[in-house]
């Protein structure tokens, strides 16, 4: 269970309406029972349930189960597209174990608001889901050129290019050092974007394959191919 509340032997930690609904409603737990703690930040803790309410309860730490395990430091951009796939993207990288989430405005961007907040709480169910102890987090949405303004070189960008459909993914094992995979909308990327983006020395255009992808998919399977070719 993730909780926003710092964790040490001892701390007792209050729940939500939601969280004691969830724990005490549905998986019927009682006083005494012992259950599983994360915050992202100290790894994951043993607990028990001292006060068990229906609109809130209690629990207290009692030891660290496991240390935080912090994954490799790839970063995932992508053009927000409609809601439904834009959540599942999220859900996707997380459980996948990108470091930081971002959105990013592109030329032919056409979602609608991008509320932040929704998608960092599906970041956190989606670690809650696979056992992980790191949440990542999700940026607030940013124009693609305004973030390579201020790039820092030493970061790698994995472009997901739609104009190399059909190439080999050019993707080679060689590279260490950290990374973003930059995935785009459904309208893909205007030629003024490529044209900069392919100027880069520090961004590497590279092909999902043989068919063009949609975007939701094309994340994954970026994800999957840099985690083959540089993840650990
Ligand atoms: N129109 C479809 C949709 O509605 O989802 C296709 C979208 S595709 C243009 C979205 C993004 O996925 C592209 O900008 C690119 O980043 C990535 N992508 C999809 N297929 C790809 C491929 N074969 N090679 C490289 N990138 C690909």
């Amino acid at each position: 269970l993730y909780v926003d509340a710092d964790l040490d032997a001892g701390q007792a930690v209050a729940l939500s309406r939601d969280q004691a609904h969830y724990l005490f409603g549905v998986m019927r737990l009682q006083t005494g029972a012992a259950i599983s703690l994360f915050n992202g930040r100290d790894g994951e803790w043993r607990a028990v349930v001292a006060e068990a309410g229906k609109r809130g309860g209690v629990v207290l730490c009692e030891a660290q189960t496991a240390p935080l395990r912090m994954p490799p430091d790839l970063w995932l951009l992508f053009a927000p597209i409609k809601k439904a796939r834009t959540d599942f993207i999220v859900e996707k990288a997380a459980e996948m174990g990108a470091a930081r989430i971002v959105p990013v405005l592109t030329d032919f961007t056409n979602a609608e608001r991008v509320r932040r907040d929704r998608l960092q709480a599906h970041a956190v169910e989606a670690a809650e889901q696979c056992g992980g102890t790191f949440v990542p987090e999700v940026a607030d949405a940013v124009k693609l050129s305004a973030l390579m303004d201020r790039w820092d070189s030493a970061r790698h960008i994995l472009f997901c290019d739609e104009a190399k459909v059909g190439e080999a993914s050019g993707l080679h094992a060689a590279t260490p050092g950290p990374w973003a995979i930059l995935i785009g909308p459904e309208g893909g990327f205007s030629e003024a974007e490529r044209a900069r983006l392919t100027g880069l020395d520090h961004a590497h255009a590279i092909s999902l394959g043989p068919r063009i992808l949609r975007a939701d998919t094309a994340a994954v399977a970026a994800m999957t191919l840099w985690q083959q070719a540089l993840g650990d």
